[in-house]
Protein backbone atom coordinates (compact mmCIF):
# COMPACT_ATOMS: atom_id res chain seq x y z
CA UNK A 1 0.00 0.00 0.00
CA UNK A 2 1.15 3.34 -0.59
CA UNK A 3 0.65 5.66 2.73
CA UNK A 4 1.57 8.89 3.14
CA UNK A 5 2.23 11.35 6.15
CA UNK A 6 0.86 14.53 5.90
CA UNK A 7 2.04 17.72 7.97
CA UNK A 8 -0.42 19.34 10.44
CA UNK A 9 -1.88 22.08 9.71
CA UNK A 10 -3.96 22.87 12.67
CA UNK A 11 -2.41 26.08 14.67
CA UNK A 12 0.02 25.29 17.42
CA UNK A 13 0.32 21.52 16.43
CA UNK A 14 3.76 20.50 15.94
CA UNK A 15 2.93 16.51 16.27
CA UNK A 16 3.05 13.72 13.71
CA UNK A 17 1.71 10.91 13.10
CA UNK A 18 5.05 8.31 12.17
CA UNK A 19 8.61 8.68 13.42
CA UNK A 20 11.05 7.48 10.95
CA UNK A 21 11.16 4.28 12.66
CA UNK A 22 7.40 3.73 12.51
CA UNK A 23 8.50 4.13 8.36
CA UNK A 24 11.24 1.41 9.11
CA UNK A 25 8.88 -0.49 9.99
CA UNK A 26 6.26 0.17 7.35
CA UNK A 27 8.86 -0.26 4.61
CA UNK A 28 10.01 -3.40 5.99
CA UNK A 29 6.39 -4.63 5.52
CA UNK A 30 5.94 -3.69 2.25
CA UNK A 31 4.90 -0.47 2.00
CA UNK A 32 5.95 2.82 0.01
CA UNK A 33 6.01 5.66 2.59
CA UNK A 34 5.07 9.10 0.97
CA UNK A 35 5.96 11.64 3.74
CA UNK A 36 5.04 15.48 3.17
CA UNK A 37 7.94 17.70 3.16
CA UNK A 38 8.86 19.25 6.41
CA UNK A 39 6.34 17.30 8.49
CA UNK A 40 8.16 15.65 11.49
CA UNK A 41 10.48 19.21 11.92
CA UNK A 42 8.28 19.89 14.81
CA UNK A 43 8.42 16.76 16.61
CA UNK A 44 12.64 16.77 15.73
CA UNK A 45 12.13 14.68 12.56
CA UNK A 46 13.83 16.14 9.80
CA UNK A 47 13.45 15.22 5.71
CA UNK A 48 16.37 13.38 5.91
CA UNK A 49 16.08 11.09 9.18
CA UNK A 50 12.70 9.76 7.03
CA UNK A 51 14.58 9.09 3.79
CA UNK A 52 17.07 7.18 5.76
CA UNK A 53 14.18 5.05 6.93
CA UNK A 54 12.88 4.33 3.59
CA UNK A 55 10.58 7.27 3.15
CA UNK A 56 10.16 9.39 -0.09
CA UNK A 57 9.75 13.11 0.92
CA UNK A 58 7.06 14.73 -1.05
CA UNK A 59 6.23 18.67 -1.71
CA UNK A 60 2.65 19.45 -1.29
CA UNK A 61 -0.15 17.65 0.50
CA UNK A 62 -2.06 17.87 -2.71
CA UNK A 63 0.46 15.25 -4.04
CA UNK A 64 0.17 13.26 -0.59
CA UNK A 65 -3.38 12.53 -1.24
CA UNK A 66 -3.05 12.32 -4.95
CA UNK A 67 -0.48 9.46 -4.61
CA UNK A 68 -1.45 7.65 -1.64
CA UNK A 69 -4.41 4.78 -0.77
CA UNK A 70 -3.77 5.81 2.81
CA UNK A 71 -3.21 8.65 4.41
CA UNK A 72 -2.31 9.67 7.89
CA UNK A 73 -2.54 12.67 9.96
CA UNK A 74 -2.72 13.71 13.91
CA UNK A 75 -5.64 16.04 13.94
CA UNK A 76 -8.90 15.75 11.82
CA UNK A 77 -8.65 16.96 7.98
CA UNK A 78 -8.93 20.93 8.10
CA UNK A 79 -11.06 22.33 5.44
CA UNK A 80 -8.51 22.78 2.94
CA UNK A 81 -8.06 19.42 2.69
CA UNK A 82 -11.46 17.82 2.16
CA UNK A 83 -11.70 18.82 -1.32
CA UNK A 84 -7.65 16.38 -2.05
CA UNK A 85 -9.32 13.38 -0.15
CA UNK A 86 -9.87 10.71 -2.53
CA UNK A 87 -12.84 8.70 -3.05
CA UNK A 88 -12.17 5.12 -1.02
CA UNK A 89 -9.01 6.72 0.38
CA UNK A 90 -8.19 5.46 3.79
CA UNK A 91 -8.09 8.53 6.38
CA UNK A 92 -6.25 7.28 9.78
CA UNK A 93 -6.31 10.10 12.08
CA UNK A 94 -7.49 11.71 15.23
CA UNK A 95 -11.39 12.81 14.26
CA UNK A 96 -13.28 13.48 17.11
CA UNK A 97 -16.62 13.69 14.70
CA UNK A 98 -18.88 13.73 17.30
CA UNK A 99 -17.90 16.85 18.46
CA UNK A 100 -18.34 18.65 15.32
CA UNK A 101 -21.41 18.36 12.55
CA UNK A 102 -20.13 20.77 9.89
CA UNK A 103 -16.75 18.11 9.71
CA UNK A 104 -18.65 15.06 10.01
CA UNK A 105 -21.20 16.29 6.96
CA UNK A 106 -18.32 17.91 4.89
CA UNK A 107 -16.07 14.83 5.42
CA UNK A 108 -19.15 12.13 4.52
CA UNK A 109 -19.25 13.77 1.01
CA UNK A 110 -15.74 12.88 -0.03
CA UNK A 111 -16.66 8.89 0.06
CA UNK A 112 -13.55 8.30 1.66
CA UNK A 113 -12.59 5.59 4.57
CA UNK A 114 -12.36 7.56 8.07
CA UNK A 115 -10.77 5.29 10.66
CA UNK A 116 -10.24 7.30 14.51
CA UNK A 117 -8.04 7.18 16.44
CA UNK A 118 -9.98 8.15 19.43
CA UNK A 119 -12.69 5.21 18.63
CA UNK A 120 -10.27 2.47 18.19
CA UNK A 121 -10.61 -0.37 21.61
CA UNK A 122 -8.39 -2.64 22.60
CA UNK A 123 -9.57 -6.34 23.79
CA UNK A 124 -10.45 -5.21 27.49
CA UNK A 125 -12.51 -2.33 25.92
CA UNK A 126 -10.31 0.60 26.68
CA UNK A 127 -9.09 3.07 24.32
CA UNK A 128 -5.44 2.63 23.69
CA UNK A 129 -4.87 5.84 21.08
CA UNK A 130 -6.12 8.18 23.76
CA UNK A 131 -4.08 6.89 26.89
CA UNK A 132 -0.88 8.30 25.51
CA UNK A 133 -2.18 11.77 25.36
CA UNK A 134 -3.97 11.47 28.76
CA UNK A 135 -0.51 10.40 30.10
CA UNK A 136 1.32 13.62 28.81
CA UNK A 137 -1.41 16.00 30.00
CA UNK A 138 -1.34 13.61 33.85
CA UNK A 139 2.35 14.21 33.98
CA UNK A 140 2.29 17.79 32.16
CA UNK A 141 -0.20 19.17 34.64
CA UNK A 142 1.83 18.90 37.50
CA UNK A 143 4.75 20.54 35.79
CA UNK A 144 2.33 23.53 34.77
CA UNK A 145 1.03 23.86 38.07
CA UNK A 146 5.04 24.11 40.02
CA UNK A 147 5.92 26.89 37.74
CA UNK A 148 2.59 28.88 37.98
CA UNK A 149 2.80 28.22 41.91
CA UNK A 150 6.05 30.32 41.43
CA UNK A 151 5.61 33.70 42.58
CA UNK A 152 6.59 35.53 39.53
CA UNK A 153 3.70 34.14 38.39
CA UNK A 154 1.16 35.17 40.84
CA UNK A 155 1.42 31.73 42.40
CA UNK A 156 1.52 31.16 46.20
CA UNK A 157 5.07 31.04 45.81
CA UNK A 158 5.56 27.58 47.00
CA UNK A 159 7.90 24.25 46.27
CA UNK A 160 5.94 21.23 46.15
CA UNK A 161 7.91 18.89 47.63
CA UNK A 162 9.23 21.31 50.39
CA UNK A 163 12.45 21.02 51.93
CA UNK A 164 13.96 19.71 55.21
CA UNK A 165 12.30 21.26 57.78
CA UNK A 166 9.42 22.93 55.79
CA UNK A 167 5.93 20.78 54.77
CA UNK A 168 5.48 20.29 51.10
CA UNK A 169 2.38 21.54 48.93
CA UNK A 170 -0.65 19.88 48.76
CA UNK A 171 -2.32 18.63 45.54
CA UNK A 172 -5.58 17.54 44.63
CA UNK A 173 -6.55 15.11 41.62
CA UNK A 174 -10.18 15.07 41.35
CA UNK A 175 -10.72 11.64 38.98
CA UNK A 176 -8.08 8.86 39.33
CA UNK A 177 -7.89 7.47 35.68
CA UNK A 178 -5.34 7.76 32.79
CA UNK A 179 -4.72 11.57 33.46
CA UNK A 180 -5.58 11.38 37.20
CA UNK A 181 -2.97 8.60 37.83
CA UNK A 182 0.03 10.37 35.88
CA UNK A 183 -0.78 13.43 37.49
CA UNK A 184 -0.60 12.10 40.93
CA UNK A 185 2.48 10.11 40.20
CA UNK A 186 4.35 12.77 39.14
CA UNK A 187 3.01 15.21 42.62
CA UNK A 188 4.00 11.95 44.19
CA UNK A 189 7.38 12.14 43.05
CA UNK A 190 7.99 15.84 43.98
CA UNK A 191 7.04 14.70 47.51
CA UNK A 192 3.74 16.68 47.74
CA UNK A 193 1.06 15.52 49.85
CA UNK A 194 -1.72 13.88 47.31
CA UNK A 195 -4.93 13.52 47.67
CA UNK A 196 -6.18 11.38 44.70
CA UNK A 197 -10.21 11.30 44.17
CA UNK A 198 -12.31 9.22 42.39
CA UNK A 199 -15.95 7.61 42.43
CA UNK A 200 -15.47 4.12 41.32
CA UNK A 201 -14.45 1.83 44.53
CA UNK A 202 -12.33 -0.81 42.39
CA UNK A 203 -10.40 1.73 40.86
CA UNK A 204 -9.61 3.35 44.61
CA UNK A 205 -8.95 -0.08 46.07
CA UNK A 206 -6.12 -0.42 42.94
CA UNK A 207 -5.12 2.78 43.54
CA UNK A 208 -4.31 2.34 47.04
CA UNK A 209 -2.27 -0.89 46.21
CA UNK A 210 -0.06 0.46 43.31
CA UNK A 211 0.23 4.49 44.50
CA UNK A 212 3.25 5.72 46.76
CA UNK A 213 3.18 6.21 50.50
CA UNK A 214 2.40 10.20 50.16
CA UNK A 215 -0.88 9.89 48.34
CA UNK A 216 -3.98 9.08 49.87
CA UNK A 217 -6.76 8.05 47.31
CA UNK A 218 -10.35 8.72 48.60
CA UNK A 219 -13.63 8.14 47.50
CA UNK A 220 -14.81 11.88 45.45
CA UNK A 221 -18.03 13.27 47.64
CA UNK A 222 -19.29 16.92 46.90
CA UNK A 223 -18.25 17.32 50.85
CA UNK A 224 -14.73 15.69 50.27
CA UNK A 225 -14.34 18.11 47.56
CA UNK A 226 -15.50 21.30 49.55
CA UNK A 227 -13.03 20.17 52.26
CA UNK A 228 -9.63 19.23 50.64
CA UNK A 229 -9.76 22.52 48.22
CA UNK A 230 -9.29 24.63 51.29
CA UNK A 231 -6.00 23.06 52.18
CA UNK A 232 -4.94 22.23 48.62
CA UNK A 233 -1.78 24.44 46.76
CA UNK A 234 -2.87 22.73 43.66
CA UNK A 235 -5.96 21.27 42.04
CA UNK A 236 -6.30 19.22 39.11
CA UNK A 237 -9.38 18.47 37.58
CA UNK A 238 -8.85 14.70 35.65
CA UNK A 239 -12.63 13.72 35.35
CA UNK A 240 -14.61 12.05 32.34
CA UNK A 241 -18.11 10.50 32.44
CA UNK A 242 -17.70 8.87 28.53
CA UNK A 243 -20.32 10.28 26.24
CA UNK A 244 -21.37 13.37 28.47
CA UNK A 245 -20.03 17.25 29.81
CA UNK A 246 -17.64 17.06 32.29
CA UNK A 247 -19.88 17.82 35.97
CA UNK A 248 -18.98 20.87 37.54
CA UNK A 249 -17.11 20.26 40.60
CA UNK A 250 -15.73 23.67 42.16
CA UNK A 251 -18.11 26.24 41.71
CA UNK A 252 -16.87 30.07 41.50
CA UNK A 253 -18.07 30.54 45.14
CA UNK A 254 -15.84 27.65 46.11
CA UNK A 255 -12.54 29.79 45.01
CA UNK A 256 -13.24 32.00 47.91
CA UNK A 257 -12.41 28.75 50.36
CA UNK A 258 -8.73 28.18 48.25
CA UNK A 259 -5.94 29.78 49.27
CA UNK A 260 -4.40 33.32 47.47
CA UNK A 261 -2.30 32.26 44.51
CA UNK A 262 -3.42 28.23 44.60
CA UNK A 263 -3.60 26.73 41.23
CA UNK A 264 -5.85 25.13 39.27
CA UNK A 265 -5.43 22.76 36.38
CA UNK A 266 -8.72 21.91 34.08
CA UNK A 267 -7.74 18.82 32.26
CA UNK A 268 -10.69 18.16 31.44
CA UNK A 269 -11.36 21.69 29.39
CA UNK A 270 -11.77 19.31 26.41
CA UNK A 271 -14.91 17.92 27.98
CA UNK A 272 -16.16 21.27 28.86
CA UNK A 273 -13.77 21.30 31.70
CA UNK A 274 -14.86 20.63 35.66
CA UNK A 275 -14.76 23.91 37.60
CA UNK A 276 -17.23 26.07 36.61
CA UNK A 277 -14.99 29.20 36.05
CA UNK A 278 -12.50 26.73 33.62
CA UNK A 279 -12.96 28.44 30.08
CA UNK A 280 -10.18 27.04 27.15
CA UNK A 281 -6.85 28.69 26.80
CA UNK A 282 -3.80 28.41 24.58
CA UNK A 283 -0.23 27.25 25.06
CA UNK A 284 0.47 31.02 23.60
CA UNK A 285 -1.55 32.27 26.96
CA UNK A 286 -2.10 29.75 29.28
CA UNK A 287 -3.32 31.03 32.17
CA UNK A 288 -5.75 33.81 33.72
CA UNK A 289 -7.03 34.55 37.22
CA UNK A 290 -10.35 34.46 38.96
CA UNK A 291 -10.80 35.51 43.06
CA UNK A 292 -7.16 35.20 43.32
CA UNK A 293 -6.98 31.44 42.02
CA UNK A 294 -4.47 30.72 38.91
CA UNK A 295 -6.45 29.24 36.05
CA UNK A 296 -4.34 26.51 33.79
CA UNK A 297 -6.84 25.53 30.63
CA UNK A 298 -4.94 24.64 27.81
CA UNK A 299 -7.27 22.08 25.46
CA UNK A 300 -4.03 20.65 24.23
CA UNK A 301 -1.43 20.08 26.69
CA UNK A 302 0.45 17.48 24.64
CA UNK A 303 0.87 20.38 22.19
CA UNK A 304 3.83 21.65 24.33
CA UNK A 305 5.87 18.62 24.32
CA UNK A 306 5.33 17.61 20.58
CA UNK A 307 9.06 14.79 20.77
CA UNK A 308 7.27 13.14 23.90
CA UNK A 309 3.80 13.26 22.44
CA UNK A 310 4.43 11.98 18.90
CA UNK A 311 6.69 9.44 20.00
CA UNK A 312 4.12 8.41 22.31
CA UNK A 313 0.99 8.17 19.97
CA UNK A 314 2.97 6.65 17.36
CA UNK A 315 4.27 3.88 19.61
CA UNK A 316 0.41 3.34 20.13
CA UNK A 317 -0.90 3.93 16.30
CA UNK A 318 2.04 2.31 14.77
CA UNK A 319 0.79 -1.66 14.93
CA UNK A 320 -2.78 -0.32 13.74
CA UNK A 321 -1.02 0.87 10.66
CA UNK A 322 0.56 -1.78 9.92
CA UNK A 323 -2.43 -4.26 10.56
CA UNK A 324 -4.66 -1.92 8.24
CA UNK A 325 -2.03 -1.54 5.59
CA UNK A 326 -1.04 -5.06 5.06
CA UNK A 327 -4.82 -6.15 5.20
CA UNK A 328 -6.47 -3.79 4.03
CA UNK A 329 -9.37 -1.95 5.88
CA UNK A 330 -12.10 -4.19 5.00
CA UNK A 331 -10.31 -7.12 6.17
CA UNK A 332 -8.59 -5.29 8.97
CA UNK A 333 -11.81 -4.65 10.00
CA UNK A 334 -13.29 -8.17 10.16
CA UNK A 335 -10.53 -9.71 11.84
CA UNK A 336 -10.38 -7.28 14.32
CA UNK A 337 -12.93 -6.10 16.34
CA UNK A 338 -11.22 -2.49 18.01
CA UNK A 339 -10.47 -1.67 14.34
CA UNK A 340 -13.84 -2.12 13.35
CA UNK A 341 -14.86 0.05 16.13
CA UNK A 342 -12.49 2.83 15.03
CA UNK A 343 -14.37 2.86 11.57
CA UNK A 344 -16.52 5.99 11.14
CA UNK A 345 -17.17 6.44 8.17
CA UNK A 346 -17.09 4.29 4.43
CA UNK A 347 -18.34 4.36 1.64
CA UNK A 348 -20.87 7.37 2.23
CA UNK A 349 -22.32 6.31 5.04
CA UNK A 350 -21.33 6.60 8.89
CA UNK A 351 -20.41 3.27 10.72
CA UNK A 352 -20.09 4.60 14.33
CA UNK A 353 -23.01 4.77 16.38
CA UNK A 354 -21.91 7.49 18.54
CA UNK A 355 -21.43 9.47 15.49
CA UNK A 356 -24.95 8.52 13.80
CA UNK A 357 -26.58 9.51 17.13
CA UNK A 358 -25.37 12.97 17.26
CA UNK A 359 -26.54 14.05 14.25
CA UNK A 360 -29.42 12.10 13.44
CA UNK A 361 -27.34 11.09 10.32
CA UNK A 362 -27.95 7.33 8.71
CA UNK A 363 -26.05 4.86 10.11
P1 LIG B 1 -10.33 8.17 32.40
O1 LIG B 1 -11.64 7.63 31.92
O2 LIG B 1 -9.13 7.30 32.39
O3 LIG B 1 -10.51 8.69 33.90
C1 LIG B 1 -11.57 9.47 34.35
C2 LIG B 1 -11.83 9.13 35.80
O4 LIG B 1 -12.73 10.11 36.33
C3 LIG B 1 -12.49 7.75 36.01
O5 LIG B 1 -11.67 6.94 36.83
C4 LIG B 1 -13.83 8.11 36.67
O6 LIG B 1 -14.23 7.14 37.63
C5 LIG B 1 -13.48 9.45 37.32
N1 LIG B 1 -14.62 10.30 37.69
C6 LIG B 1 -15.77 10.54 37.02
N2 LIG B 1 -16.53 11.42 37.71
C7 LIG B 1 -15.83 11.74 38.84
C8 LIG B 1 -16.07 12.59 39.96
N3 LIG B 1 -17.20 13.31 40.06
N4 LIG B 1 -15.12 12.67 40.92
C9 LIG B 1 -13.98 11.97 40.82
N5 LIG B 1 -13.70 11.14 39.80
C10 LIG B 1 -14.62 11.04 38.82
O7 LIG B 1 -10.08 9.51 31.57
P2 LIG B 1 -8.66 10.21 31.32
O8 LIG B 1 -8.03 9.61 30.12
O9 LIG B 1 -7.93 10.24 32.60
O10 LIG B 1 -9.12 11.68 30.90
C11 LIG B 1 -9.58 12.64 31.85
C12 LIG B 1 -9.94 13.93 31.14
O11 LIG B 1 -8.77 14.54 30.58
C13 LIG B 1 -10.88 13.74 29.95
O12 LIG B 1 -11.83 14.78 29.95
C14 LIG B 1 -9.97 13.85 28.75
O13 LIG B 1 -10.68 14.26 27.60
C15 LIG B 1 -9.04 14.93 29.25
N6 LIG B 1 -7.79 15.09 28.50
C16 LIG B 1 -7.40 16.37 28.24
C17 LIG B 1 -6.22 16.65 27.60
C18 LIG B 1 -5.79 18.07 27.40
O14 LIG B 1 -4.86 18.32 26.64
N7 LIG B 1 -6.42 19.04 28.04
C19 LIG B 1 -5.40 15.58 27.16
C20 LIG B 1 -5.81 14.28 27.44
C21 LIG B 1 -7.00 14.03 28.13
Amino acid sequence: MIVGILKEIKSEENRVSMTPSGVEVMTANGHTLLVEQTAGVGSGFSDAMYVDAGAEIVATPAEVFERSDMVMHVKEPQPSEYAMVKKDQIVFTYMHFAADEGLTRDFLKTDSVAIAYETIEDTSGSLPLLTPMSEVAGRMSVQEAAKYLERVHGGRGILLGGVTGVPPATVVVIGGGIVGTNAAQMACGLGAKVYLLDMNLDRLRHLGEVMPKNCFPMMSSPSTVRELIREADVVVGAVLIPGAKAPKLITREMLGTMKPGAVIVDVAIDQGGCFETSKPTTHGNPIYEVDGIIHYCVANMPGAVPITSTIALTNATLPYAVEIANKGWKRACKENEGIKLGLNMAQGKITYKGVSDAFGLEY
